[in-house]
C-alpha cells in the first residue's frame, strides 16, 4: 500500500486488513492521526526507484499505488513543478518496480481532474471522454500520462491493472490545515473556528459544482475495481451533485451554526465536474454516504482536530 502514511491509503490500508489481507504500507512519512494498521510499515521515497524496489522485497501479489505529492486547488495551483516532477517519478518507479517484482496486480489512484472543464448541466461525462484531452491543471496532466504508463507496462509484463478516476473524497483523518486540505475538510474547519452567526471565506462565488465521495464508499469502490476483471480506467464517483454554497450549508447544519459567506478571489478550479459512474456501478457500487451522512461523520472529527489546535496555542 504505497502512500498509506496519506488518508485514502490508511484507510484502505485497515480494509485490507480487517478482511485479512497481510499489508505492508510504505510512505515517505507515518500516518499523521492514528497509527497505522498495516503488519509492516516501511519509510521510503518512492521518487527513486531503488526504494520502490525496497518496499517490494519479500514478493507482493497486489500493489495499490495511492503515493502522490497532492492537495486541494490551492496546492494544485502554486506547485505545479513539484507536482509535475514527483509524481511522475514515483509513478514510473513504482510501475516499473512492480513489473520487475512480477506483482500480479496493480491499482492506480488517478483523478477526475484528468477531465476538462464543463459548463453547469452539461450532460455526464463517461470514462472514454477524457480524450481528446484538455485538464484544467498540471495535476490531472500528470494523472492521465500516468495512467497510460501504468496501461503500457500492464500490457508489456501481463500485470492486471486497475485504475480509478477518484472524485474529491473526505472523511475523518483527511488533511485539514495547512495548505493542502480538499474543500470538504477546509469548510468544516473555518465552520469550527467561527461563532455561531459568524463569516466564513469561501474561494469564488460559491456557484461551482461538485460532488463529493466519502471515504469508505471510495474503499469499497477501490476494492470492487481491482477484484474485477475491468481494464479500463474507471470513475469512482458519488452521484450527488453540490454547488460549494451548497456544502457550506450542509456543514453548517451539521455543526448546528449559522454561517455567513464572504466571497473572495481565489484558484477555484473547474465550473463543474459531472461524470457518469455507471461503469463502477456496474461492477455492484453504489454510494452509501450521502453527503449530509458523510459530513457527519467528518465534521466532529475536525472540529476535535481545531479544538486541540486550539488548547495547544
Ligand atoms: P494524501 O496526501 O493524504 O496521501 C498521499 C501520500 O503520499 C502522503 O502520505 C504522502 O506522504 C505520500 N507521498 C508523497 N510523496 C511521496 C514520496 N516521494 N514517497 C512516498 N510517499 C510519498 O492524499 P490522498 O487524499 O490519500 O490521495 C491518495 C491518492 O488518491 C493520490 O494519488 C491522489 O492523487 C489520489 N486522489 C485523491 C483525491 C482526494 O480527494 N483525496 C481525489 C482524486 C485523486
Amino acid at each position: 500500500m504505497c502512500g498509506a502514511g496519506g488518508f485514502i491509503g490508511a484507510h484502505l490500508a485497515r480494509r485490507l486488513v480487517e478482511d485479512g489481507y497481510w499489508v505492508r504500507s510504505a510512505d515517505i512519512k507515518e500516518p499523521e492521526f492514528a497509527p497505522s494498521a498495516a503488519h509492516d510499515f516501511v519509510v521510503a521515497d518512492l521518487r527513486d526507484r531503488d526504494e520502490c524496489g525496497r518496499v517490494l522485497e519479500g514478493g507482493f501479489d497486489e500493489v495499490y499505488q495511492l503515493a502522490a505529492d497532492m492537495g486541494g486547488m490551492g496546492f494544485i495551483h502554486s506547485a505545479e513543478c513539484e507536482i509535475m516532477r514527483n509524481n511522475v517519478l514515483i509513478n514510473i518507479n513504482m510501475i516499473d518496480a512492480a513489473a520487475a517484482a512480477k506483482v500480479s496486480r496493480f491499482f492506480y489512484s488517478s483523478s477526475v481532474c484528468i477531465y476538462r472543464d464543463m459548463a453547469i448541466g452539461e450532460p455526464e461525462l463517461t470514462e472514454e471522454d477524457a480524450y481528446p484531452a484538455m485538464p484544467d491543471n498540471e495535476y490531472g496532466w500528470e494523472k492521465l500520462y500516468s495512467e497510460r504508463a501504468v496501461m503500457a507496462y500492464g500490457r508489456r509484463h501481463g500485470i492486471a491493472t486497475r485504475i480509478a478516476r477518484f472524485q474529491t473524497t473526505y472523511g475523518p483523518e483527511g488533511t485539514w490545515t495547512g495548505g493542502r486540505e480538499k474543500a470538504p475538510a477546509a469548510i468544516c474547519r473555518k465552520v469550527a473556528e467561527v461563532d455561531d452567526g459568524g463569516e466564513i471565506e469561501v474561494w469564488g462565488d460559491g456557484s461551482a459544482v461538485r460532488s463529493y465521495t466519502y471515504v469508505d464508499d471510495l474503499v469499497d469502490g477501490i476494492l470492487l475495481l481491482t477484484a474485477s476483471d475491468r481494464e479500463e480506467p474507471t470513475n469512482i464517483g458519488n452521484p450527488e451533485y453540490v454547488s460549494v454554497n451548497e456544502l457550506v450549508a450542509t456543514v453548517a447544519a451539521v455543526a448546528g451554526k449559522t454561517v455567513r459567506i464572504s466571497h473572495i478571489d481565489g484558484p477555484v478550479g473547474v465550473q463543474s465536474r459531472n461524470f457518469s459512474n455507471a461503469a463502477i456501478e456496474q461492477l455492484g457500487f453504489s454510494a452509501r454516504f450521502p453527503l449530509r451522512d458523510g459530513i457527519a461523520r467528518t465534521y466532529p472529527w475536525v472540529a476535535a482536530q481545531v479544538e486541540a489546535a486550539r488548547l495547544t496555542r
